[in-house]
C-alpha cells in the first residue's frame, strides 16, 4: 500500500494521519468542516475564545505520544500544566466541594468527612488503578478482528474480573459512605455519556482516570491540541482538505478504493474512516455486503449516548473564581439521571458543568472580561425516521431551556448576577452536533458503551467485511472521550499496516 485516505479530521482521524505519514504512507484528509478538530473545534468571535466540545485533559501521555513519534518536542505544540482545583463541587447554594489535583489535598478533604471514608477513598483507588491495568493490557490496547481474539480464557478472565466492578455509583458506595462523596466520585461517567448508575462496563474506568493521572490544562484550550496535530501533519507534508465532504466510500469487489468527493473518484489502497461509524455505515458505505450485520434497521436498534446543551457566554466582568472546572448537581440526581436516560427529556432540575479559563488563560477574552462555559447533559435526538419537529430544539425552547439553566447558575454557584454581564453568547444543541460533525443521533459520546456495545461487541477498528477499510473514534473499539479515541486511531492504523506487511 502506498496511498491511504482519512475521512473526516477530528481527533481520530488527526492522530491516524499522523500515524500513517510517520508509518510512510501517503496521507490525504478530507474534512467537511472549514476547521480541523470535529467535536474538539474553537468559536473565536468579537474577542472571546471558546472550546466547543472536550475542555478536560485527562492522560496526557497518549496526547504527547502523538507528537513525539514523529520526532517532535509536544512542548512546543502542547505545553501543559497542571488545574488546581481540579474540581469545585456544589449541590446546593451553601453546599460545596473543592477536589484537589493533589492527592494529599484530596485525603484532607476526605478527612474533613471522616477519616473512614478517607481510608474508603484510597483503596476505592487502588481498586481502580488494578482495574485500569487489566482494561489497559487486555482491551484498551488491543484490537479485535475474529471471535478468536476475545474468546480465549485470558481474555475472557479478564473480562470478569472486570465486570464484578458494578455500576459506578455502588463501586464507589462500597468504600466511601458520604452521598456527596460517592456523586463527586462517580459523576465522571457523564465525560463518556453514559449514567453513573449504569454498568457494569470497563468503560466507566476510563473517565475516573483523572483520579489518577490527574487534570491539565493547555493555553489556548482543548482546540491547541487538534491545532497542533494540523500543523504537524501539514509541516510533514501531508495535505488536509478542508470544507470537502466525502460523498461516500468507494468500494468495488469488497475492497476499499478510495473515496468520492464531489462526483470524483479519489483513488487510494485504503480508507481510514474517522466519521462517526453508525453515520458512515449509513451514508457513506451504499454497498450492502461491506457493511456485513450493520444494516439501517441494526444501526437505529443500537443504543447512543447522552449529548450536550451548552451555552457559550462572553462576560464583560471577570469573576473571582479560581476554579476551571465546576459541577452543580441537582438536589434529586437519580431523577435527572431518569430525565436523561429513562424519560428522554430536558431535565427538570439540570445537574451542569461549567468551564471557565480565563482564570489562568487571559487570552480567551478581552481585557477585564472572562468566557463561560456551561454544559447540561440531554439526550440524544431520536432514530433519523422518528425525528419530528417537536424534536427539533426550536428556538422557543433554547431560550426556556436558557433560563433554567441560567437561574440555577446564579442561584447556585459564584456566577450570581451573570445575566447581568453577557455581552456575547451562542448555544449548540443536539442538532448543532448531528448536523456540523455528523455525529450520529448528535449522541456527543458516540455508541453507548453497554456490555454488548463494548470491547468484542464494539465495532471494530477494521471492517469485517471489507478489505482496505479501517474505523476510528468515539463509537468504535475502544471508545470515546479524547484519550480512548487516541487510541483508536492508534489500534486502526496498527490493523491498517498488519494487513500491509501480510500481503
Ligand atoms: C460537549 C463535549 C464535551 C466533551 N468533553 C470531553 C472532555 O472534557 N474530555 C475528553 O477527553 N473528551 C470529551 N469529549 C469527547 C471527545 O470530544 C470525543 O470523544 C472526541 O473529540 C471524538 O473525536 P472523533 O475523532 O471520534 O470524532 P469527531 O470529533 O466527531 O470527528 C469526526 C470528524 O469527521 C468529520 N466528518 C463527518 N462526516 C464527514 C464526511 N462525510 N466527510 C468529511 N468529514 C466528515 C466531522 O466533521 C468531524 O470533524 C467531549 C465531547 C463533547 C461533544
Amino acid at each position: 500500500m502506498e496511498r491511504v485516505v482519512v475521512v473526516g479530521a477530528g481527533i481520530g482521524g488527526l492522530a491516524a494521519a499522523i500515524r500513517l505519514q510517520q508509518a510512510g504512507y501517503q496521507v490525504e484528509l478530507f474534512e467537511k468542516e472549514p476547521q480541523v478538530g470535529g467535536k474538539m473545534n474553537r468559536i473565536t468571535e468579537e474577542g472571546f475564545t471558546f472550546d466547543v466540545g472536550p475542555t478536560i485533559v485527562m492522560m496526557p501521555k497518549l496526547y504527547r505520544e502523538v507528537f513525539e513519534l514523529a520526532g517532535r518536542n509536544p512542548d512546543d505544540y502542547i505545553p501543559m500544566t497542571p488545574v488546581e482545583p481540579l474540581m469545585d463541587i456544589s449541590f446546593s447554594s451553601d453546599e460545596r466541594v473543592q477536589l484537589s489535583n493533589n492527592l494529599a489535598e484530596i485525603v484532607s478533604t476526605l478527612e474533613a468527612v471522616g477519616e473512614k471514608d478517607a481510608q474508603g477513598y484510597l483503596e476505592y483507588l487502588a481498586l481502580l488503578y488494578k482495574r485500569y491495568l487489566i482494561a489497559k493490557d487486555n482491551f484498551l490496547q488491543r484490537s479485535f478482528r475474529g471471535p478468536g481474539d476475545f474468546y480465549n480464557p485470558k481474555s475472557l478472565l479478564a473480562g470478569i474480573r472486570l465486570h464484578t466492578l458494578g455500576d459506578a455509583y455502588s463501586s464507589v458506595a462500597k468504600h466511601v459512605q458520604d452521598d456527596r462523596l460517592r456523586k463527586s466520585l462517580a459523576f465522571q461517567t457523564f465525560y463518556i455519556g453514559i449514567s453513573p448508575y449504569e454498568g457494569p462496563s470497563l468503560y466507566m474506568i476510563i473517565p475516573m482516570i483523572e483520579l489518577l493521572y490527574g487534570v491539565w490544562y493547555m493555553p489556548g484550550g482543548m482546540y491547541a491540541f487538534a491545532d497542533g496535530m494540523r500543523r504537524l501533519f501539514e509541516e510533514r507534508g501531508g495535505q488536509v482538505h478542508t470544507s470537502t465532504p466525502v460523498e461516500r466510500i468507494a468500494i468495488e469487489n469488497g475492497r476499499a478504493t478510495g473515496v468520492v468527493v464531489d462526483g470524483t473518484l479519489h483513488a487510494a489502497d485504503a480508507v481510514v474512516c474517522g466519521a462517526d461509524f453508525p453515520y458512515a455505515m449509513k451514508h457513506l458505505v451504499s454497498d450492502e455486503r461491506a457493511r456485513g450485520s450493520y444494516t439501517d434497521k441494526a444501526i437505529d436498534a443500537m443504543k447512543y449516548s447522552c449529548s450536550c446543551f451548552i451555552l457559550y457566554l462572553g462576560l464583560d466582568k471577570r469573576y473571582p473564581t479560581e476554579a476551571i472546572h465546576s459541577i452543580r448537581f441537582a438536589s434529586d440526581f437519580e431523577k435527572n439521571i431518569a430525565d436523561i436516560f429513562e424519560a428522554e427529556r430536558f431535565p427538570e432540575d439540570p445537574s451542569f458543568y461549567l468551564y471557565a479559563p480565563s482564570s489562568v488563560d487571559p487570552d480567551l477574552a478581552p481585557e477585564g472580561m472572562q468566557t463561560l462555559y456551561v454544559l447540561v447533559p440531554v439526550p440524544a435526538l431520536p432514530a433519523e425516521d422518528e425525528m419530528s419537529d417537536a424534536c427539533r430544539w426550536h428556538d422557543e425552547d433554547v431560550a426556556a431551556y436558557r433560563e433554567r439553566v441560567l437561574d440555577l447558575v446564579e442561584r447556585e454557584t459564584a456566577y450570581s448576577d451573570v445575566r447581568d454581564h453577557i455581552v456575547f453568547e451562542k448555544a449548540y444543541t443536539p442538532l448543532d452536533f448531528a448536523e456540523r460533525f455528523n455525529a450520529y443521533r448528535g449522541a456527543t459520546f458516540g455508541l453507548r458503551p453497554t456490555l454488548f456495545q463494548s470491547n468484542y461487541w464494539r465495532p471494530h477498528n477494521k471492517a469485517k467485511q471489507c478489505e482496505g477499510l479501517y474505523f476510528c473514534g468515539s463509537s468504535v473499539h475502544p471508545g470515546a472521550g479524547v484519550p480512548i479515541v487516541l487510541l483508536s486511531a492508534r489500534l486502526a492504523v496498527e490493523e491498517l499496516m498488519a494487513d500491509d506487511h501480510a500481503s
